[in-house]
């Protein structure tokens, strides 16, 4: 198995040693350190945003960014069911409740015309996410927040650089939200941050992530918070890997003509589409979808000769931990279930090189044809 090609590696190539190693070498390796607010701001400018404020995960800055917009006891916020379960966990955590909208068949993306018919009078926000490269449509979701007075969360974890009707993903919205995990377009290992335009959301999640300390008088409380602050060496890991952000989506916009040339002969797969109406696909991952066997048995199967695949998301409103929601209760979103049942995604990590991208061409074709 010495020659397993992983679903995922990254790359990195960059200043990240030069950067860690000044942090360490100077001795600033908290978060109260340069790196922090040198990559708040130039992240935030890269968005295109005003403010960045960095957290510790993608899962956390989901957290503080619902909580900066105050989303509490008994508020509804709509999603996607076809997403990860940072989305939907968050909002429970905070005595919230996820409410569920299906994807379209060929993005995966949520399908914003099914969002207004869920709207109540507990709905106090919708979150819109960016899936797998190609984005959801943010236009509609900014409409329907303004009609009916809520916020509007973008969760582009997946879409750093990516762009909607040409503006940058993590500019649309109230507020955004990145991950920087290590399969992310860039990485600090682990990694988080809200961005957004206004100053008042800003200060929030400046105060929710810093245990609520206060001005007034250190270590009073008169609320709780958490402790999500991202420390000065992921800092600059995160610095060193945006100042090649181009780079890696070229990789990727690269990797995904690659795979789409040399896999179209599958009949029984529908793969990824080049771009929607509102972006050219950034790859983020290889998925395809398969006409006839279960993800499963083909994913054992590509195992078996080396290549790591990871299965489609498990639909939110199926989740054995959501069993509790009357509201999901015999829910049936078709194309969610679907896909997510026949669906899986191939290696498509920045450090695949060219052989090896070859190579799980080869297997595939042999596999599955
Ligand atoms: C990765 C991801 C997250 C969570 O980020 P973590 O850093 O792993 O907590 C949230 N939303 C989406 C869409 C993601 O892909």
């Amino acid at each position: 198995m010495s020659d397993f090609i992983p679903v995922n590696t990254p790359l990195i190539e960059g200043n990240e040693i030069k950067y860690v190693t000044e942090a360490l070498s100077t001795g600033w390796i908290s978060s109260e350190g340069p790196f922090v607010k040198e990559f708040e701001s130039k992240f935030a400018n890269f968005c295109d945003r005003k403010f960045g404020s960095s957290v510790t995960n993608g899962t956390d800055a989901l957290l503080l960014a619902l909580m900066a917009i105050g989303i509490k006891k008994g508020d509804e916020v709509i999603m996607p069911s076809f997403t990860i379960i940072s989305c939907a966990q968050t909002v429970v955590q905070l005595g919230g409740i996820p409410v569920f909208v299906d994807c379209d068949a060929d993005t995966y993306n949520m399908r914003a015309d099914q969002v207004e018919e869920k709207i109540s009078s507990k709905t106090k926000a919708i979150m819109g996410v960016h899936i797998y490269g190609l984005t959801c449509d943010m236009d509609v979701l900014t409409e329907l927040g303004k009609k009916h007075n809520l916020f509007v969360i973008e969760d582009a974890a997946e879409a750093h650089g990516q762009t909607y009707k040409g503006k940058k993903c993590g500019s649309l919205g109230d507020i955004s939200t990145f991950s920087f995990y290590a399969n992310k377009h860039i990485t600090t290992g682990e990694g988080g941050m809200v961005v957004t335009d206004n100053q008042e959301l800003f200060d929030k999640c400046q105060y929710y992530k810093n245990l609520c300390f206060t001005r007034e008088r250190r270590f009073v409380h008169t609320e709780l918070g958490h402790n999500m602050r991202m420390t000065n060496i992921q800092a600059a890991i995160g610095l060193a890997q945006l100042e090649q952000i181009d780079k890696f989506i070229e990789i990727k916009k690269e990797m995904g003509k690659f795979y789409s040339e040399k896999l179209a002969g599958l009949k029984n797969y529908t793969l990824p589409k080049e771009r929607n109406e509102f972006s050219e696909n950034h790859y983020w991952v290889y998925p395809l979808v398969s006409k006839d066997l279960k993800a499963t048995e083909i994913m054992s199967k590509l195992g078996k000769r080396g290549i790591g695949t990871r299965p489609f998301f498990y639909p939110l409103h199926k989740q054995p931990v959501f069993e509790i929601y009357e509201h999901l209760k015999g829910q049936s979103l078709p194309i969610t279930e679907s896909i997510a049942e026949m669906g899986f995604y191939i290696p498509s990590g920045l450090s695949l090189t060219t052989d090896q991208r070859q190579r799980v061409c080869d297997i595939l074709l042999e596999e599955l044809s």
